[in-house]
C-alpha cells in the first residue's frame, strides 16, 4: 500500500478523466485547508458549491455521527426517518409537495426528465417528447442529462444520442418562441448557469419561459443543483425572481460534502412517477439524508441567507478593487455565495492560468469555462477569511499581470 499518495499516483491509478491540480489537500476547517506538506490554503472553491458549510462544520459533523451509529442504509423495501424528515423539510420551505431524493446532481436531472416524459405521456400522449433546454447550459454527465446539457463536446463521441432534445439561447426568448409548440413536453433551465459562465437569467426570461409552459401545457424543470440550498442568498434561486417551476432539482450543497440529491415537485405530476417506474439504491439513503437535514435546517434562516447576500457585496467590493488596479475583468456578477469575474478582451481564456498561481499564493479559486474566474465558498465563510483570501488572490492576479 502506498503510504504516502503523490500526484504522481493520480496519473498511475486512476482513470484518466480529470486533470486535478498538484496540490493534495488533507485536512480541511471551515474556509481553509491544509495539504499534506501542511501549507494552509483559504477555498474560495469551495468543492464546486458543494462545501456549502465549508469543511468539517460542527453541525454536519455531529449529524454524521450521531447517524452513523444509529443506521446507514436500508434500501427502498423499507423507508427511514432521517429521510422522511428530510423530505419534509423540503417540502415546508418550497413550492413541492412530493421529493425523490437520489445521491447526485445528474441522478436529480435524470428522474425529472424522465418525469416530465412520462407526465407527457399521461396526459398528453407519445408524441408531446421535445425537451427544450439552452446550448451552454450543464445538467450533469449521464447519457440524457449530458445531451440536454448545451455543450455537444461533452455528448458527442459515445454513438446515438437521445433524440427529441432541442437547444435555445439563453436569455433569449424569441429563440425558445422558435421551438416551443405542441409537442413541448418541458423546459429545463439553470436560474443562472453555473458551469456556462455565473449568467444568471433575466426576470423576464424565466417570466416567459413560465408562461410559454403554461401556454403549451409544458412542465418548467429548474435546475438549482448549482443554485440551491442557499447559494443565492435564498433557499432556492426561484425565490429571488417569484417565479415558480413544476419541478426543482437540487444537489451540490444539499449534502454539504455528502452525496445527496433531491428532485422537487407537485401532488400532481409526482403521480406519473408510480410504483416502479423509477428508483436508485442510494436514494434516501439515512446517512445522506440526516446530513442533508441538518444543511437545510441549518441554512435556511434569516442569520445565514442574510449573511450570504452581505459577504456577496463584500467579494464584490474586494473583485472591484482588484480590478481598479489590474483591469482584468470586464464584468463581475453573480448572487450570493455563486461569483464570476469575466475576463477583460486584454486577458482573454486567462482565468484557468489565474488558479495554479492562486493556489501558490494560498487561495483556491474555481473556473467556469477558460474565460470566468468562479468563487463558490462556504455560505459561512468568516469576514477574516474573504479578507485575507482576497489579499492572495491579488497577489496572483499581479503575478498574471506582470507575466503579461
Ligand atoms: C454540478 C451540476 C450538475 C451535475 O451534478 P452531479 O452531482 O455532478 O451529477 C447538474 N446541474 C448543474 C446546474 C450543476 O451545476
Amino acid at each position: 500500500m502506498i503510504t504516502t499518495p503523490t500526484r504522481q499516483d493520480f496519473d498511475h491509478y486512476m482513470a484518466p478523466n480529470y486533470a486535478p491540480q498538484q496540490v493534495i489537500p488533507v485536512r480541511g476547517e471551515g474556509s481553509r485547508l491544509w495539504d499534506q506538506q501542511g501549507r494552509e490554503f483559504i477555498d474560495f472553491a469551495g468543492g464546486i458549491a458543494v462545501n456549502s458549510l465549508g469543511h468539517c462544520h460542527p453541525v454536519l459533523v455531529n449529524a454524521i455521527k450521531e447517524q452513523s451509529e444509529k443506521l446507514w442504509h436500508l434500501s427502498n423495501v423499507f423507508t427511514n426517518e432521517p429521510a422522511l424528515k428530510l423530505a419534509e423539510a423540503l417540502v415546508k420551505r418550497t413550492f413541492a409537495d412530493k421529493v425523490y431524493l437520489c445521491s447526485s446532481g445528474g441522478e436529480a436531472n435524470e428522474a425529472a426528465l424522465k418525469l416530465a416524459r412520462r407526465y407527457a405521456v399521461d396526459h398528453f400522449g407519445e408524441q408531446k417528447d421535445k425537451i427544450i433546454s439552452f446550448t451552454q447550459s450543464f445538467h450533469g454527465r449521464t447519457f440524457f442529462t449530458v445531451s440536454v446539457g448545451g455543450q455537444p463536446k461533452y455528448s458527442q463521441g459515445f454513438g446515438p444520442v437521445p433524440g427529441g432534445i432541442l437547444h435555445a439561447t439563453f436569455n433569449d426568448l424569441e429563440s425558445v418562441r422558435q421551438l416551443v409548440g405542441d409537442d413541448t413536453c418541458a423546459i429545463m433551465v439553470e436560474p443562472m448557469q453555473g458551469e456556462g459562465g455565473i449568467v444568471p437569467a433575466t426576470q423576464e426570461f424565466l417570466q416567459g419561459l413560465r408562461d410559454l409552459c403554461d401556454e403549451n401545457d409544458a412542465l418548467l424543470i429548474f435546475d438549482e443543483v448549482q443554485t440551491g440550498v442557499g447559494r443565492s442568498g435564498e433557499l432556492y434561486a426561484y425565490k429571488n425572481f417569484g417565479i415558480t417551476p413544476d419541478i426543482l432539482t437540487s444537489a451540490k450543497s444539499l449534502g454539504g460534502g455528502f452525496p445527496v440529491g433531491a428532485m422537487l415537485t407537485t401532488e400532481a405530476i409526482a403521480k406519473s412517477l408510480a410504483i416502479g417506474t423509477h428508483g436508485s439504491t442510494y436514494g434516501g439513503n439515512a446517512l445522506a439524508s440526516a446530513v442533508a437535514l441538518a444543511a437545510v435546517e441549518f441554512i435556511d434562516t434569516p442569520e445565514v441567507l442574510d449573511g450570504v447576500k452581505k459577504r456577496h457585496e463584500l467579494f464584490r467590493e474586494h473583485l472591484q478593487a482588484i480590478n481598479h488596479k489590474y483591469g482584468v475583468f470586464k464584468e463581475i456578477r453573480g448572487m450570493g455565495m455563486l461569483m464570476g469575474a469575466e475576463m477583460s478582451p486584454e486577458y482573454e481564456g486567462r482565468a484557468k492560468d489565474i488558479l495554479p498561481l492562486a493556489i501558490e499564493e494560498g487561495v483556491m479559486a474555481l473556473i467556469a469555462g477558460p474565460n470566468v474566474l468562479r468563487m463558490a465558498p462556504s455560505l459561512v465563510i468568516p469576514e477574516a477569511d474573504i479578507k485575507e483570501g482576497m489579499a492572495r488572490l491579488e497577489r496572483a492576479i499581479e503575478r498574471l499581470v506582470a507575466q503579461g
